[in-house]
């Protein structure tokens, strides 16, 4: 009579439990087999937990790096526009065009900085978030459309002006319906107000002393030509912000750029998209976005409305002028 095969006498031992656990190589080859299946299970779980919150940090970083793209465009654009920018200036010398674009570039540049420095801040307090609209370089020809367009809306906003003549009235109009001014150096010429540190003290009590006389108001706010992190000053920028906090004068700079000074041709529309854009991705209560009230910017007071509407039609959102109570936005920060 035939012996019963290996794996029924395996499974009646199974059955009678007489020890095999402990003593069958086959079983315990079996138990390990097991055992490690279920490991690859929930290592394979993990894994997949693990890879759906790189997707989420990779979407972050896409949307980071397609802001700096945008900004590296800006940038080869003002290089590649600096002709335009002296055609542009009609009744400016080709130096002031020159210059102009200059500012530009060094400008769109801080936009980098700013992304880098300011893009999110996590510790922000949920709430209404406060927004200011700041115009540099004025006053312009466009400034007039600008105050109209301000004052159709009800909005109150802030212009770091320049030192110039024939816009007298400009300047006091910015005062009269209640916006705030604020310093951009007289000249803008960055030669001479970045030399040292006695040509920008110069440069700002020259405008100072003009923006007095012309509209009572002693301005204590300054925004820096290409801002504080710019690199066209010969000046270490601390030492700027040192003698403007020793004159308790603060400085702004932004977190919002319209992108209207990359010196190209800058349709409303993409004007608008980028402002929009960066108010929805930023995460901070105070939001400074710069514009520019500058010759040859039509397309910045084109804008204007749309982003106006759009950000009135946000329900957590306020349009403010700066004054002593904002927060300040800054690039750079001296703390003495
Ligand atoms: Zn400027």
């Amino acid at each position: 009579m035939r012996s019963p095969p290996a794996w029924a006498y395996f499974l009646l031992r199974v059955v009678r439990n007489d020890g095999i656990l402990m003593q069958d190589d086959k079983y315990k080859k079996l138990i390990a087999v097991m055992v490690c299946v279920g490991c690859i299970c929930v290592l394979s779980v993990f894994c997949s937990l693990l890879q759906l919150q790189n997707m989420k940090h990779m979407e972050n970083r896409m949307t980071f790096m397609e802001n700096m793209l945008l900004a590296m465009n800006r940038i080869e654009a003002g290089n590649r526009s600096a002709e335009e920018v002296i055609r542009m200036n009609a009744d400016g010398s080709m130096e002031a065009g020159q210059q102009s674009a200059e500012a530009d570039v060094v400008e769109v540049e801080q936009d980098i900085n700013m992304s880098a420095a300011l893009g999110k801040n996590a510790e922000e307090e949920e709430g209404i978030i406060k927004i200011y609209l700041t115009f540099d370089d004025g006053p312009s020809i466009y400034t007039d459309d600008i105050l109209d367009i301000l004052d159709k809306y009800g909005v109150k906003a802030t212009f770091f002006v320049n030192g110039k003549e024939g816009y007298e009235e400009q300047y006091r109009r910015i005062v009269a319906e209640g916006h705030t001014l604020g310093m951009h150096s007289y000249s803008h010429d960055y030669s001479k107000v970045y030399a040292d540190l006695d040509s920008f003290a110069d440069d700002m009590y020259t405008l100072q002393t003009y923006l007095y006389e012309l509209t009572g108001v002693e301005c204590e706010l300054y925004r820096f030509p290409g801002g504080s992190s710019n690199n066209a000053s010969k000046i270490d920028m601390t030492r700027c912000i040192q003698y403007l906090n020793a004159k308790g004068i603060r400085y702004f700079d932004w977190n919002v750029s319209s992108g209207d000074a990359s010196g190209g041709y800058k349709s409303a529309d993409t004007i608008a998209l980028n402002v929009m854009s960066q108010i929805k991705a930023l995460d901070a209560d105070t939001m400074v976005v710069l514009f520019h009230d500058a010759s040859g910017k039509s397309t910045t007071v084109e804008a204007l409305p749309m982003i106006i509407e759009k950000i009135q039609a946000m329900d957590d959102t306020e349009l403010l002028p700066i004054t002593d109570d904002t927060q300040p936005i800054q690039h750079i920060s001296v703390h003495e």
